[in-house]
């Protein structure tokens, strides 16, 4: 067992009931307070623990890091070294915040340089996204529109079974939670129409989706194994991969996803490593047909991760629309990144990589409006009596996550969105 995943830690640092932070937890994120330079900083309860001072207060001396690392805008830096040394530096912050130790937490001195309130902090998107990839990998997702834009009877497409079919997307657009965006625009052709028009999207949609980042991997020429790819997944968030239906709807044929998906993709601040999610791990559904040798896999290589999607009408509270789990997807990450690489691509430090929307088997457990609203004929009803097919203006949309096992919870905190009228 990783020791940082220890389920008898308590950290003297308070940590509520009910907080996706624990000491088991110790997610990386990038922050600043008052007028301070962003730095990396780790969540435990309320409070960030800021690294860039605690390294240079001599508390990570044993570890590879140096100041640089930490005293930077992006977690890019510290990652370069690598799983086994993020994994060290994870095991030296839970020795530090554990209430058996008295290193740190009598020194009320250096406390005030070194924990902030998170309610005080300015969050940055935490990573400097090189490359993006978008997966489909939730087969009850690929069904449903395959039902909606097809035939029930032909709902996935002959390759689905076989391939983690994925598309290649835009990095200079994902931004982190609590970015503000506008609607977008573009070209679309109502299924009246005979000409397209141009316009506001009317059918703005967000995707209920995880993202993984990577670390360093292969060098372009080879290929990364089901079971290398641990090594390479530094780890996830929360991730709500917008989409413009209408516009996507147009533009899709032959070439694949571009403007109705390219404005953006909201990213939550927190990156959980894998190592805080290795006890939620779970076994994936049996795939059938058999895939290729190169993706089978050994183990249980799903992860529990409880999801729900959220929206706020402008001064009004948030309803719950879709709650999901991440253990529904049918290709896993390790899956996803064998056939990724399987032709020689190269998979760099900073590349995110979305799941794909992940819908759950029944109703009420869908993570896009255009499966909740069955394309716009089953309205969603909401408390103060409006209904929503796809998202308003001024709607906010809140996407949480948490794993929980035996009283033991990771969590992902927000990924939180508010969509403006078209510029
Ligand atoms: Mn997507």
């Amino acid at each position: 067992m990783i020791k940082a995943n220890n389920p008898n830690l308590k950290s003297w640092v308070s940590v509520p009931v009910n907080s996706d932070f624990t000491i088991q937890n110790l997610p990386f994120g990038v922050f600043s307070v008052l007028t301070d330079s962003p730095r990396v900083g780790i969540a435990i309860g309320e409070k960030i623990l800021d690294l860039k001072n605690l390294f240079e207060l001599g508390y990570l001396n044993d570890t590879p890091f140096a100041l640089e690392d930490f005293d930077y805008n992006f977690l890019n830096k510290m990652m370069q070294h690598g799983k086994m040394a993020v994994r060290q530096l994870r095991n030296r912050i839970s020795d530090l915040l554990d209430e058996t130790n008295q290193e740190l937490q009598q020194n009320t001195e250096e406390l005030n340089q070194i924990l902030f309130n998170q309610s005080d902090a300015k969050m940055y998107l935490p990573v400097n996204i090189r490359d993006y990839t978008d997966f489909y990998s939730s087969e009850q997702h690929a069904y449903n529109v395959g039902c909606l834009f097809r035939d029930p009877n032909n709902a996935l497409l002959p390759n689905w079974k076989h391939i983690p079919v994925g598309y290649h997307g835009r990095s200079s657009s994902i931004i982190v939670s609590e970015t503000p965006i506008h609607r977008p625009k573009g070209q679309k052709k109502p299924p009246t129409a005979e000409v397209p028009v141009f316009g506001n999207s009317n059918l703005l949609d967000f995707e209920l989706e995880t993202a993984f980042i990577t670390f360093d991997a292969n060098p372009l020429g080879d290929s990364i194994s089901t079971e290398e790819a641990d090594d390479y997944i530094f780890g996830m968030a929360l991730f709500n991969d917008w989409s413009a239906r209408d516009i996507q709807g147009w533009e899709y044929v032959p070439l694949g996803p571009f403007l109705g998906k390219n404005f953006a993709s909201s990213l939550s601040p927190w990156i959980v490593t894998l190592d805080a999610l290795e006890p939620f791990r779970t076994a994936g559904p049996i795939q059938d047909p058999k895939v290729f040798p190169y993706l089978e896999y050994e183990g249980n290589k799903h992860i529990d991760i409880n999801l729900e999607v959220l929206i706020q009408p402008e001064g009004g509270e948030e309803v719950s629309v879709g709650k999901s789990n991440y253990k529904y997807m049918y290709w896993n990450m390790n899956q996803q990144l064998a056939h990724h690489t399987v032709n020689g691509c190269d998979i760099n430090n900073g590349d995110c990589y979305g799941s794909g929307t992940i819908s759950g088997p029944k109703e009420g457990m869908y993570g896009s409006m255009l499966e909740i609203s069955w394309k716009g004929t089953k309205p969603f009803p909401m408390p103060d009596g409006s209904e929503r097919k796809f998202i308003n203006d001024n709607d906010t949309v809140i996407m949480r996550g948490y794993s929980e096992k035996d009283g033991i919870r990771v969590g992902f905190g927000e990924v939180s969105t508010k969509v403006l009228p078209a510029k």
